[in-house]
C-alpha cells in the first residue's frame, strides 16, 4: 500500500537536455474580446472547432497526469480565459490536485472586475494582467477595442479582493510604448503591483514583427537607469522567465528578453492548447495530440505521449531564432496562408 501523502509524489521527468517538466500553461479558449496587433492582427481566424475543446473534467483529468511526472504550477491562459464559461469552477477542481503548488492566470484584465472574487475563492494564487500603455487612445490603437477603462477596473479589484501579489506584464515595442517605461514602473509602485517588460517576440507570423521594433532587455534596463540611478539585478534561483532587478529606491521589475537573450537551457514550460494539443516549445510546429487517447478512455497511452514527448524534447526555439539573425534569415516565422489553416500555430491558441 502507497503510505498516506505519497500517493501524489512525482517521477521527475527530464528533457534531452536535462530540463525537468515543472510548468504547463494552460489555454482555455483560442477565442479574445482583444485583437492586439501583435498578437491577432487579424479580426476573424480559423477557431478551433468546438467539439475538440476539452471538457473542465478532461482537463482536470490531464493536470492528475501531469502531476504524476512533475507538474507543480499550472497558468490559466488564452485567448483570453476570462472568456471560457465559469472558469473559477475550473481553478476549484484544479486545485483540489495536492501535486499543484500554484496555480496562475494571465488575463488581458477586460473581465476581471466582475471574476476575480469568485476566482479568488475558488483558490486562484496570482494574478498577472497584460497592460501595455496607460494611455485610453493607444489602448484602442493597439487592441482595436475600447475597453481601457475595464482593464483598469479589473486590476483595481484584483488588489480589492485581497490576491496576494499582482503583476503587470508589457510588451515593450519600438516606435509604440518606448515612452512609457517610467510611467508603467510608476503605475506599478502606486498600486504594488510588479511590472514586467517583455521583449517582442515573432512567435506566428501575421503581426509583422521585425527586429528593429524590439526595445531590447539592455535598451530599457538604460533607458530606466537614466531615470532612476544604478540598477541592480536581483540574485535569485528560478527558472521564472522573468529577469529581475532593483531600482534605487527598492522597486522591483521584471524583463523577459525571450528574444534577445533567450532562456530556452533552463526552459521547464510546456502549453496545452484548449482542444488537448500538447507543445514543448511555444515556437513547435508540431503538437502532441493527448486528447485522441484521452477520449478513448486509453490513460496509459496519455501517460506514453507525456513520458516519451518529454524524454525526446530538444526544443530550444527562441535560441534557434536568435541563431538565424547572424545570418540575416530572421524572415516570417510561419506564412499566412498556413497559420490561417492551423490555428494551433498561432500564439492566442498556445497561451504566450
Ligand atoms: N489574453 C491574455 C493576455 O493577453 O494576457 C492571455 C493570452 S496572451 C497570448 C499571453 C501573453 O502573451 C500576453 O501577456 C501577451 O502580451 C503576450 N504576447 C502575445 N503576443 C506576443 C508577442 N508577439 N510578443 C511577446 N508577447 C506576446
Ligand atoms: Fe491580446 Fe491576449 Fe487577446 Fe492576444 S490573446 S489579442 S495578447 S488580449
Ligand atoms: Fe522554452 Fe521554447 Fe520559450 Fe525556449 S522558446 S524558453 S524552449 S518555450
Amino acid at each position: 500500500m502507497i503510505p498516506e501523502g505519497l500517493s501524489h509524489r512525482a517521477t521527475p521527468l527530464v528533457d534531452v537536455y536535462d530540463r525537468p517538466l515543472k510548468s504547463l500553461r494552460l489555454s482555455v479558449t483560442d477565442r479574445c474580446n482583444l485583437r492586439c496587433k501583435y498578437c491577432m492582427p487579424e479580426e476573424d481566424y480559423a477557431w478551433l472547432p468546438r467539439e475538440t475543446l476539452l471538457t473542465f473534467e478532461e482537463i482536470h483529468q490531464l493536470v492528475g497526469i501531469f502531476t504524476e511526472v512533475g507538474i507543480d504550477k499550472i497558468r490559466l491562459t488564452g485567448g483570453e480565459p476570462l472568456l471560457r464559461r465559469n472558469l473559477p469552477a475550473l481553478v476549484r477542481m484544479l486545485s483540489q490536485h495536492a501535486g499543484i503548488k500554484e496555480i496562475a492566470l494571465t488575463t488581458n484584465g477586460v473581465l476581471l472586475e466582475e471574476q476575480a472574487q469568485s476566482l479568488f475563492e475558488a483558490g486562484l494564487h496570482r494574478v498577472t494582467v497584460s497592460l501595455d500603455t496607460l494611455r485610453p487612445e493607444r489602448f484602442r490603437a493597439l487592441t482595436r477595442r475600447d475597453t481601457y477603462d475595464r482593464v483598469l477596473a479589473g486590476i483595481d479589484m484584483v488588489r480589492k479582493v485581497g490576491f496576494p501579489s499582482l503583476k503587470l506584464d508589457t510588451v515593450a515595442i519600438k516606435g509604440f510604448n518606448d515612452d512609457e517605461l517610467v510611467d508603467l514602473v510608476e503605475y506599478g509602485k502606486r498600486i504594488q503591483a510588479e511590472v514586467r517588460f517583455i521583449e517582442y517576440m515573432d512567435v506566428g507570423g501575421a503581426n509583422e514583427w521585425s527586429l528593429d521594433q524590439v526595445l531590447s532587455k539592455a535598451e530599457i534596463l538604460a533607458a530606466l537607469g537614466c531615470v532612476y540611478g544604478p540598477i541592480e539585478p536581483v540574485r535569485e534561483n528560478s527558472s521564472a522567465p522573468a529577469q529581475r532587478f532593483r531600482l534605487p529606491d527598492g522597486t522591483v521589475f521584471g524583463i523577459i528578453p525571450s528574444t534577445t537573450t533567450p532562456f530556452c537551457a533552463t526552459c521547464d514550460r510546456s502549453r496545452l492548447t484548449a482542444d488537448g494539443m500538447w507543445y514543448l516549445c511555444l515556437y513547435a510546429k508540431q503538437g502532441i495530440d493527448l486528447r485522441e487517447p484521452l477520449r478513448l478512455g486509453a490513460l496509459d497511452e496519455v501517460r506514453a505521449r507525456i513520458r516519451q514527448g518529454w524524454q525526446m524534447r530538444t526544443d530550444r526555439g527562441a535560441e534557434e531564432r536568435k541563431a538565424l539573425e547572424q545570418a540575416s534569415a530572421r524572415m516570417r516565422f510561419i506564412a499566412i496562408e498556413k497559420l490561417r489553416q492551423d490555428p494551433h500555430l498561432e500564439m492566442h491558441a498556445r497561451g504566450g
